[in-house]
């Protein structure tokens, strides 16, 4: 351990939650924290994603900190570098770099009854801190399947989320695994550059076009300028947003003009009705996440492009079977089969007051009280915990919301003399039935389709079923009722 100093805060990831929480806490004058981060820079997800045509689906000046504008977003929705370039300055403006240990991972997080603190074990040392904020992100492990015959596959396979810069993919056949939100902007970027790209889609998307364009120079100059013109767009893109959760959590009615809208797109740009057909879904719009592309279509009509929708047999030395048969050589494959949050790695290193890990407790169905704190771990804040993903908006408003209920926790203690809290499992148990029985209404429980918001044990541990504000209103303050808070041992 360094020395025996025991931190007020470890903050465990540097992506816009993690970020976020070092910002406010230093803000407030806190400046006894440390944040870890596994990848070698700050940026989370943004860092971790580089594949080509990374973007993000959610327009840039709703997508930042409300506490730190950026008039320099050059695109209605921002690439991955812009964004990744946008937390790197947060985080060198705000001073956190001293703070953080880049390349560091956490090994082990274990609650010291005893002493009331946490001890961490991590890949460059023991750190001990008296609170633990968990920011791993929701979509930070890449899942992919185990395809047979994948270990005799002799040429190069990796997963979008960990993109292999040194293969140009100029030229080779390729095979890319996937039709969602990743798969819809990796398709167009590579289509050009290979020679041929069969491409596996299991279940169709809903696809909408995309509102994308640049942000001219005039009007960042202007948002410069004028600050309340951007927050003003900003409030603008935040409050027509919530128009859409009406429709995604109660009354479908609500969805058909989504559902005109992408199947014109799709009459449009799709002439062959046979094609069409393979291309339309069979559930209900934004029961998987709704895609914004008006190059999808284009590309994988291209003469270099195979869709395939018999599914995949096996893979051998150089080739992939497709579920007719049909034997394919390709040199390389890309899996675009996106992640399982639910199933957190990182739930299997926190061990709470009885020892079991949180994956132990959760058993493959995360669940928190209000999203960020879970009985039986004190002291323990969860940010972009379970059921606070939206499928209609930024999820820094969400993580806005939850930094304010963490600092008001840690104020809390401070006011009350207290040095631990422990959210009571009456409270966290009421919390979830009322979620999950609003989830039940919702189109991503109902609409007919699978996704990653359903755990392995058929709940929705994903989602949030409201509107933002609401999660903002009921995170506003930390109610110190639902918790049980205990003096110094
Ligand atoms: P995803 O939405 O989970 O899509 C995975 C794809 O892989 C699906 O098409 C899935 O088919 C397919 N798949 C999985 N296992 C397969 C198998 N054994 N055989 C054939 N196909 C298989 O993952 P993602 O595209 O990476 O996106 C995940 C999330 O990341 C998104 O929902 C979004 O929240 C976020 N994201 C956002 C952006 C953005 O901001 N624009 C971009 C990328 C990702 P099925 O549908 O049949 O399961």
């Amino acid at each position: 351990m360094e020395g025996s100093h025991v931190h007020e805060v470890a903050i465990v990831g540097a992506g816009f939650g993690g970020l976020g929480m070092a910002i406010r806490l230093k803000q407030q004058g806190t400046d006894d924290f440390v944040v870890i981060e596994r990848g070698e820079d700050v940026g989370g997800t943004w860092w971790a994603n580089s594949y080509p045509g990374c973007q993000c689906d959610i327009p840039s000046n709703l997508y930042s900190f409300s506490f730190a504008r950026n008039p320099d977003w050059d695109r209605a929705y921002p690439m991955r570098d812009q964004i990744l370039a946008y937390l790197r300055d947060c985080a060198r403006r705000f001073g956190i770099l001293p703070h953080t240990r880049l390349g560091c991972e956490l090994l082990g997080a274990t609650w010291v009854a005893a002493e009331q603190r946490w001890e961490l074990e991590t890949t460059t040392g023991r750190i001990a801190a008296r609170v633990l904020v968990a920011a791993p992100g929701l979509l930070s492990e890449p899942w992919s399947p185990s395809l047979p015959g994948l270990d005799r596959f002799e040429g190069n396979a990796f997963h979008t989320a960990r993109w292999d810069h040194s293969d140009d993919l100029a030229g080779k056949r390729v095979a890319v695994v996937g039709s969602g939100a990743t798969a819809v902007q990796v398709v167009p970027e590579i289509q050009p550059r290979v020679a041929r790209l069969h491409l596996f889609q299991r279940t169709p998307p809903w696809v909408v076009p995309h509102t994308d364009h640049p942000i001219r120079p005039e009007l960042r100059e202007l948002y410069r300028r004028l600050p309340a013109l951007q927050r003003l767009s900003r409030a603008g893109i935040y409050a027509l947003r919530e128009t859409f959760v009406p429709g995604i959590t109660r009354d479908r009615r609500w969805l058909r003009l989504q559902k005109a809208l992408a199947r014109a797109h799709l009459r449009r740009q799709v002439p062959d009705p046979e094609l069409r057909r393979r291309l339309t879904p069979d559930y209900e719009i934004f029961c998987k996440r709704i895609i914004l592309s008006s190059r999808w279509y284009p590309a994988i009509q291209e003469p270099n492009v195979d869709l395939v929708s018999s599914g995949i047999t096996e893979l051998r030395e150089r080739s992939i079977v497709d579920g007719a048969g049909v034997e394919r050589e390709i040199e390389t494959l890309i899996f675009a089969t996106g992640f399982r949050p639910a199933e957190l790695p990182i739930a299997g290193r926190i061990r709470g007051r009885d020892g079991s890990s949180l994956a132990k407790v959760w058993g493959g169905s995360p669940e928190a009280y209000l999203g960020t704190t879970v009985a039986g771990f004190p002291n323990l804040l969860f940010l972009y915990g379970p059921n606070l993903n939206l499928g209609h908006s930024s999820i820094v408003y969400m993580l806005e919301s939850q930094i304010a209920y963490a600092l008001d926790a840690l104020r809390t203690m401070r006011l009350r003399g207290a040095a631990e809290f422990d959210v009571r499992p009456g409270a966290q148990a009421a919390y979830n039935a009322e979620l999950q029985a609003r989830l039940e209404q919702t189109v991503w429980n109902s609409g007919g389709c699978g996704s990653w918001y359903i755990d392995r044990n058929g709940r929705n541990s994903i989602q949030w079923p409201g509107f933002t504000f609401e999660y903002r209103r009921r995170a506003r303050r930390f109610d110190a009722e639902a918790y049980r808070l205990a003096a110094p041992a």
